[in-house]
């Protein structure tokens, strides 16, 4: 429509106001506003009423006091994903910073026959001060700048080189293709084929559309550069090599999977050039490097994705001829599935078909040594089912982040487990566990008693934090992904909530459109009939700058 002529950077809207027709002049208060011309922002069109990519993230502004609208996202094409388990566009605004989930009962996602039956994703929305800039995402989003500011404070913070951190790379915009290196071990005299030095890799963010991954490996940095003890022993036996975001062009434009180019990042590792896809093509040089080296051995290469249409967190590995090479690869899921409480195996899959050709993890199982395990977690966009309940935890920032402390312990459990690492001796363990003596301690145990034996439990890890099942998506990633705006609106990159403002979690929750309005459409046949006579109706559209596979 002619409302959309005003189209940013790279397929995006840009501050473009929605009129009703007929209406020429200054916009009034309560015509929205849309505006995705910022980092990770992605909204291709906005009309009023009038293929696919799950990654949206746009901002609104202008509104009217109690202005009720229904945005539709008209090409979330895929039948199969999370809206049916609750999952559900996250909000905020300039003065309550922190992302909250939309209610389930204003999300629909359903056939639209005049979308040639395509899958359509509205949501209802009641905006409540007009002076405040709405931004409405999928999921929370992680940005480029985000991940350059975290690892500055990461390195004022641990000075005592802890890790490093170097570029390895620039992608075609030239922004830094970043690694940090975390390596204590000591290197030995003479490295023969027996004792040659352990490497693992760990890459997150090669489909940009997917920022829960940066949060777990965000868990994984912290916890691997932290004062935990089972830190310190893989510090010291082991190198961490992280690609913290492989694609940090996608991520800067906010496509969902694709580079700059239009490529699906994890089905091009066997075409990658130099020219076309720098940061793959650097990464592969360095796989091979440490796989043919003498004195390293790459034990492991683990890619870092978030799914759209699966629940909990899981692995996809690959599947071997060698049956031995096979139960080997299987070792290292088995062992994660015991340490994550949100761990889904039904969900796991191990396969070699043409279609994942191209993938991270087909790519090293192919031209790298048998030694190696490739891997891609996967975490749900949405939550998981609590074991054994109906209840659906949505997952949080730290949710993804414990997953990835997970990840790391996973490893000690596993060295120990293929004898790499000494097992602790049962005796060890006792002395640890046992209370300090204080002096009543003392005075008791002189004393002769029969110890009954305790009745046997199972030992269960810590699971996800269970605190957030409201609606409310608590972050503490307030002002992350924002648009950079002028101090009037508050917001600003690196800064925080001071927790003032934002005194009422549930405002949005509160203030509910009468829902019943809204319920009574009935989406199924002909849908949008009811919603064209709303004259506050506004269609949104992702950008479609990306492939899909
Ligand atoms: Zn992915």
């Amino acid at each position: 429509s002619e409302d959309s002529d005003g189209e940013g950077g790279l397929g995006n809207v840009s501050r473009v106001v929605i009129r009703p027709p007929g209406h020429s002049g200054k916009a009034k208060r309560g015509h929205l506003c849309f505006d995705a011309a910022f980092e990770t922002g992605n909204l291709g069109r906005a009309d009023l009423v009038g293929e696919f990519e799950f990654w949206f993230n746009f901002t609104v502004d202008n509104v009217k006091q109690d202005q009720r609208v229904i945005f539709n996202i008209v090409n979330i094409n895929k039948k199969k994903n999370l809206f049916k388990d609750g999952m559900t566009p996250i909000v905020k605004s300039s003065g309550r910073p922190k992302w909250q989930r939309l209610p389930k009962c204003d999300v629909f996602h359903y056939k639209s026959p005049i979308h040639q039956n395509n899958y359509v994703l509205s949501f209802a929305f009641a905006f409540d001060r007009e002076d405040e800039v709405y931004q409405f995402a999928l999921a929370p989003p992680y940005s480029y700048s985000r991940l350059q500011s975290y690892l500055s404070v990461l390195e004022t913070k641990f000075p005592e080189n802890r890790f490093q951190r170097t570029t390895v790379c620039h992608s075609l915009q030239n922004r830094k293709l970043e690694l940090l290196t975390i390596d204590h071990v000591e290197k030995p005299d003479k490295v023969d084929s027996k004792n040659k030095l352990r490497v693992i890799f760990i890459l997150a963010r090669i489909h940009s559309g997917e920022p829960p991954a940066s949060f777990v490996a965000q868990g994984l940095i912290e916890f691997l550069i932290g004062n935990h003890p089972i830190a310190q022993i893989l510090r010291t036996n082991f190198i961490f090599k992280i690609l913290p975001m492989v694609n940090p062009d996608g991520v800067f434009l906010g496509n969902n999977r694709c580079n700059l180019i239009g490529q699906d990042m994890n089905r091009t590792w066997h075409v990658a050039t130099e020219f076309s896809h720098p940061t793959l093509w650097a990464i592969k040089k360095l796989f091979r490097e440490y796989d043919q080296s003498d004195c390293y051995q790459l034990d492991f290469v683990i890619d870092l994705h978030a799914h759209a249409n699966l629940l909990g967190s899981f692995m996809y590995g690959n599947t071997y001829e060698d049956v031995y090479r096979y139960e080997r690869h299987l070792v290292f899921p088995k062992i994660l599935s015991t340490n994550a409480g949100d761990w889904i195996p039904e969900n796991m899959m191990f396969n070699a078909d043409d279609k994942k050709t191209g993938s991270v993890r087909r790519f090293c199982c192919e031209k790298l040594s048998d030694n190696v395990n490739a891997y891609s977690l996967e975490v749900s966009m949405c939550g998981f089912y609590l074991k054994g309940t109906q209840t659906m935890t949505h997952y949080t920032d730290d949710g993804y982040m414990r997953l990835g402390r997970n990840l790391a312990r996973t490893f000690l459990e596993y060295y120990r487990f293929i004898n790499v690492l000494p097992v602790p001796l049962a005796s060890e363990v006792r002395s640890k566990r046992g209370r300090p003596k204080t002096h009543c301690a003392r005075a008791r145990s002189r004393i002769r008693r029969e110890v009954q034996a305790r009745p046997k439990t199972t030992r269960t890890y810590a699971p996800i934090s269970y605190k957030d099942l409201s609606v409310c998506y608590d972050s503490d990633t307030s002002y992350e992904g924002s648009p950079i705006r002028s101090n009037y609106y508050g917001y600003g990159f690196g800064t925080r909530s001071t927790g003032n403002i934002y005194l009422n979690q549930d405002q949005f929750s509160l203030l509910h459109i009468q829902a019943s309005k809204f319920n009574t459409l009935d989406f199924s046949t002909n849908s949008v009939r009811g919603l064209q006579q709303n004259p506050l109706l506004g269609i949104v559209r992702p950008t479609t700058r990306t492939t899909t596979t």
